[in-house]
């Protein structure tokens, strides 16, 4: 992840704006609905969204299932991983949460609201050969990060609070995080999750949990 080269791109900072569609569905009430709200007043259930404008019904070659059944899938943020060409998904197909190794306890915020609020009912964890997570301690990053600014407190307080998460076995890694899933309470009982390494230099996948 941290070592491969991005390519530079000249684009404007705010270019990346998600399409019309996504945008379309919003969970925050507008402010003066909310103002209106009294302690009284029961929670505002959300809509059950679709995940996805259409979930494809066509078989993913890769992990071997409905794509509509992969639903979620949480993987590194390495630009050298494209979901949508490696596993044949398509752009609206499934929700793609994406941090630094793919972990699954980074990535909980965002899997609570794909599942509680928008009806995803499967992960699958999809790590990679080459990760950077491998490379780096995490009390070596936070010294970096502290040497950068060293008369700032709060930051060294911050930083001190950080989990990287970084791993040295890139296996356990997976089945560590979809035990993880698996175990947590905050996770729909029933759901389907899966883990999965993908091959940086074969471009292949092998499911390993
Ligand atoms: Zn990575």
């Amino acid at each position: 992840m941290f070592l491969h080269k991005i390519p530079k791109v000249a684009r404007p900072p705010n270019v990346l704006v998600a399409p019309s569609h996504y945008r379309a569905h919003s969970f925050v009430a507008p402010r003066h609905k909310r103002v209106q709200e009294t302690a009284e007043e029961p929670l505002p259930v959300p809509k059950a969204l679709p995940p996805a404008k259409r979930l494809a019904i066509s078989m993913c070659p890769i992990l071997g299932c409905r794509v509509a059944q992969v639903q979620t899938l949480v993987t590194c943020m390495d630009a050298r991983i494209n979901p949508f060409s490696q596993l044949d998904i398509s752009e609206g197909d499934a929700h793609i949460i994406r941090n630094a190794g793919g972990m699954a306890k980074d990535a909980l915020r965002s899997l609570i609201i794909s599942q509680r609020l928008l009806g995803t009912r499967e992960i699958a964890v999809y790590h990679h050969t080459g990760c950077g997570m491998v490379t780096f301690r995490g009390s070596e990053l936070k010294r970096l990060v502290k040497w950068a600014d060293p008369d700032n407190i709060s930051c060294a307080e911050q930083v001190d609070k950080i989990d990287f998460l970084e791993f040295n076995d890139l296996e356990e890694s997976v089945k560590s995080d979809v035990n993880f899933l698996k175990e947590s309470p905050l996770i729909l009982k029933g759901t389907k999750i899966t883990g999965w390494i993908h091959d940086i230099d074969t471009g292949e996948a092998t499911r390993v949990i």
